[in-house]
């Protein structure tokens, strides 16, 4: 049983806007619940007990459990014991922005790689930063003009001091230090090929310390970057959220962490604007990967992993003492169902969506469609068997901190 090997221990999911949670304890751990005690002494603190073990998790501030309605539920799988809580939620935690929502004019930011932390732009500040009209606009223009689009092969392009904001993506103005940073695919030393080249096929630009794939060559002056692949840091060191990612150990996990916390916080800014919920995660070609719904945006998720697969947790417990006592902090995330365009069962599903204009595309770079791909995965085979699917679908918590 490859799939429960991997399983967490402990997994606690905490709805805010239900008021509501649920705790699941592995077999191993408990045989059927009646040794469970579970509390809260302090405010924010929730005490799991069972006959060896101890595990703490620290909620949210403001998220409490309501002890007297903590109940068994009625259904313990021969997978472990699950438990319904009842909680009282204050104030519900704010989502974190994304880098596309931190962005602000006349403030000073340096554009960093993510994978090696090498400059990529330093010292820019934009005398604008506009959205862009969403994916799809092009599609909804020509349900709206009577007569022919008028921005057909109309690109909407940066201004020297302009920045320009996409859905996954930002537009800027090259300028001369990307010749030191930056490469680019397929680089011609003859000017009228690479133009020939960049209305044939996409050109690519890549981080030159790591090769990382971090955008792509628009025209000769513009460039796109993924905010999957970059850090962006305001000259006021240590402002920003994003800033406060260290490039120093596991950088898989950071790394991995990083491609998540971007996701799960976009998919909330996009949903609260658009009132948008399905998505399609597809490669700069337009090649969907992975179809994702979103479910809900109010989750606080704490696991605590196999002893075995503790590098490999939701969140790593902070207080790690065998068979004593164990804590973590609980973090907010996003749940969303997900299918692979890959799995040829779900042909029938993943057409459907193709064809639906509802569907939001989020274009990212081949390379990290497929690392979202297997983040997926390996989120949902933690989680407890029952709560892995809906339907057709997987389930997963995508960490917003
Ligand atoms: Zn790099």
């Amino acid at each position: 049983m490859e799939e429960t090997a991997k399983q967490d221990l402990v997994f606690l999911e905490l709805r805010q806007k239900l008021q509501s949670g649920l705790l699941f304890i592995r077999s191993d751990i408990v045989r059927d619940g009646a040794d469970v005690e579970i509390e809260s002494k302090q405010d924010s603190i929730l005490n799991i007990q069972t006959a060896d073990w101890t595990y703490q998790v620290h909620l949210t501030s403001g998220v409490s459990l309501v002890e007297t309605l903590c109940q068994k539920s009625p259904g313990s799988t021969e997978h472990g014991s699950h438990f319904r809580l009842r909680l009282r939620v204050d104030q519900p935690s704010e989502a974190p922005c994304s880098v596309i929502g931190e962005l602000q004019v006349k403030v000073t930011y340096s554009f960093l790689c993510q994978s090696c932390g090498s400059m990529v732009l330093q010292n820019r500040a934009f005398g604008r930063v506009l959205p862009l009209p969403n994916g799809n606009w092009n599609a909804l223009v020509d349900d709206w003009c009577c007569h022919p689009d008028p921005f057909a092969n109309r690109k909407l392009l940066p201004r020297d001091g302009d920045c320009l904001l996409g859905d996954t993506f930002i537009l800027l103005a090259r300028d001369s230090s990307c010749e030191q940073t930056l490469t680019r695919e397929g680089n011609s030393s003859q000017q009228a090929s690479a133009e020939q080249k960049r209305s044939s096929k996409r050109v690519m630009v890549s981080c030159r310390s790591c090769s990382a794939v971090l955008g792509e060559e628009l025209t000769a002056e513009v460039l796109k970057f993924y905010i999957t692949e970059i850090l962006v840091k305001p000259h006021e060191d240590g402002e920003c959220d994003i800033a406060q990612l260290s490039l120093e150990t596991k950088p898989n996990s950071i790394r991995q962490r990083f491609l998540e916390q971007t996701l799960a916080s976009r998919l909330v800014e996009l949903s609260s604007a658009q009132s948008i919920f399905r998505f399609s995660i597809q490669t700069p070609d337009g090649k969907p990967v992975i179809l994702l719904w979103l479910l809900n945006t109010d989750t606080l998720v704490a696991s605590f992993p196999d002893a075995a697969a503790r590098g490999d947790s939701f969140i790593s417990a902070g207080d790690v003492h065998p068979r004593e006592h164990q804590s973590c902090q609980a973090v907010q995330a996003v749940k969303v169902l997900y299918v692979l365009c890959s799995d040829s069962k779900l042909k029938d599903v993943v057409d459907v969506w193709e064809k639906d204009i509802s569907v939001h595309p989020l274009p990212l770079p081949q390379g990290s469609c497929e690392e979202l791909q297997k983040l997926l995965m390996s989120s949902t085979f933690r989680l407890p068997a029952f709560l892995r699917c809906m339907n057709s679908y997987q389930v997963c918590p995508l960490l917003q901190r």
